[in-house]
């Protein structure tokens, strides 16, 4: 077994789309396509549009016919599909999650994610598919001698550089080996050291070639019962020495590092996702235009103070408001001029509210606020206090605009909608007393 090529792990069913199409093009392709994600071409430069850009568009009101190359999408980075995964591992560090893969010419061939590249990768795979000669460029000291060396000269080199086998070689070629089991017998016997290397060398040697597989090299060793290795080039001349325990031990070790990289990598992601989340949970629950909650985020903010308003024998209030003739602030001065009254008047809204009030953009001009531990009384005084901050408020372009106001209370046992309906049925009540003024349950 090899390494995979990048090619054969890709995933070649993806939708592509020119980048000076529009996004509505884009959006619709996705969308016909039941697709997630969409590549975008840009000549040899691959960007990704997913279905969250898609929402992040939408949420921004961007015009629809816009260009792909006007969205600052983000751009992907490619890889030739005959590159063998092992040389991806440094787009790992890349942060989009997403690789583009080409054929030779560049054309765009499919997608690869980080984690296609890293589950194609464990300690099996590694054995099979690293090769000695990997091991033996990570330059551990080998150690060789002539077959004409003196033994007594070589035990005091062993001895003083710490080394405990040592490869006879004659042209470079191993002939021979010497380890400590032959210091032992000579030793033993008390033989004289005063005599050549050869003499007492073990031999013949097996060698293996530089280019085997570490798998192989591991059942070339248990085969013959050898602790260690001996490594030869084409010529078969001396490459190296490695034994057993380096080779698992260095196949784990490297295994670990990439465990370790793509640990790294995961908990980046990770984190990353975690943000987007917070980011796709704060569109889902603002209003684009005035950062204001929605009713969605509203109703579920309700539920649980309601809860603990009941839990806490608490009082809790709404405050329903609309602003007065703004049909009129539309039609004399631009739409434009419209919103930046509903931003103003909203954060006219937050700035006296506390930060425990909840505001909400309940419709166009309509705004629902949520008052926890506020009886009908406070709560009135706060509308009140609204009332005539936005009569204060000059805003731009438009100058002066007035809104009425619907106060209630909250009743145990009731539901939000009938809380609301009283409010709104004393917002009315304002409308039709003139405007600009604030009236409670109690007025209807
Ligand atoms: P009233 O005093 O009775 O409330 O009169 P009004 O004109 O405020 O009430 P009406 O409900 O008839 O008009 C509300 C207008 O608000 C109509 C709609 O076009 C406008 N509107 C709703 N949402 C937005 C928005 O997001 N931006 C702008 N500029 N206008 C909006
Ligand atoms: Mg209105
Ligand atoms: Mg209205």
């Amino acid at each position: 077994m090899k390494f995979p090529n990048i090619g054969d792990i890709a995933t070649t069913s993806v939708i592509s789309i020119d980048i000076n199409s529009t996004f509505n093009e884009t959006m619709n392709k996705m969308l016909d396509n039941e697709h997630r994600n969409i590549i975008v071409i840009d000549t040899n430069d691959f960007y990704i549009m997913s279905i969250i850009d898609v929402l992040n568009v939408q949420a921004k009101h961007i015009d629809v016919n816009t260009a792909l190359c006007d969205l600052h999408l983000s751009k992907i980075p490619v890889i030739s599909k005959d590159k063998n995964i092992l040389n991806t591992l440094e787009f790992l560090n890349n942060s989009t999650e997403y690789i583009a893969v080409v054929n030779d010419d560049n054309s765009f061939y499919g997608l690869v994610t980080h984690t296609d590249i890293t589950s194609n990768i464990d300690p099996d795979t590694l054995m099979d598919n690293y090769r000695l000669q990997d091991f033996l460029k990570l330059g551990r000291r080998m150690k060789w001698v002539n077959r004409d060396e003196k033994i007594s000269h070589l035990l005091k080199d062993m001895v003083n550089n710490f080394y405990d086998n040592v490869v006879v070689v004659e042209d470079l070629k191993p002939i021979g080996i010497f380890t400590t089991k032959d210091i032992m017998r000579l030793v033993k016997n008390k033989t004289d050291l005063d005599v050549n290397i050869e003499q007492h060398m073990s031999f013949p040697v097996d060698s293996i070639h530089k280019n085997s597989s570490v798998r192989e090299a591991l059942s070339f060793i248990k085969d013959r019962h050898y602790k260690r290795v001996i490594v030869v080039d084409d010529d078969g001349l001396l490459s190296g020495i490695i034994t057993q325990k380096e080779l698992i031990s260095l196949t784990f070790s490297k295994w670990a590092i990439l465990m370790k990289e793509y640990q790294d990598e995961l908990s980046e992601i990770n984190l990353m996702l975690q943000n987007k989340n917070i980011e796709y949970e704060n569109i889902a629950s603002t209003d684009a235009l005035t950062g204001l909650y929605n009713r969605h985020k509203f109703t579920q903010l309700y539920l649980s103070s309601y809860t603990s308003m009941v839990q806490r024998h608490n009082d809790m209030s709404l405050i329903l408001l609309d602003i007065d003739y703004f049909k009129k602030v539309n039609d004399v001065y631009g739409h434009n001029a419209g919103d930046k009254t509903l931003v103003q008047v909203s954060h006219t809204l937050l700035k006296i509210l506390r930060n425990v009030d909840v505001v909400c953009r309940w419709g166009g001009e309509e705004f629902l606020i949520m008052l926890p531990t506020a009886d009908l009384e406070h709560a009135i005084s706060i509308a009140e206090k609204l009332r005539k901050a936005i009569e204060d408020l000059c805003i731009d372009i438009v100058g002066q605009v007035t809104a009425s106001f619907g106060v209630s209370q909250v009743r145990e046992g009731e539901d939000m909608q009938d809380v609301i309906d009283r409010a709104d049925k004393a917002l009315y009540l304002a409308k039709d007393s003139g405007r600009n003024c604030v009236k409670f349950e109690a007025d209807i």
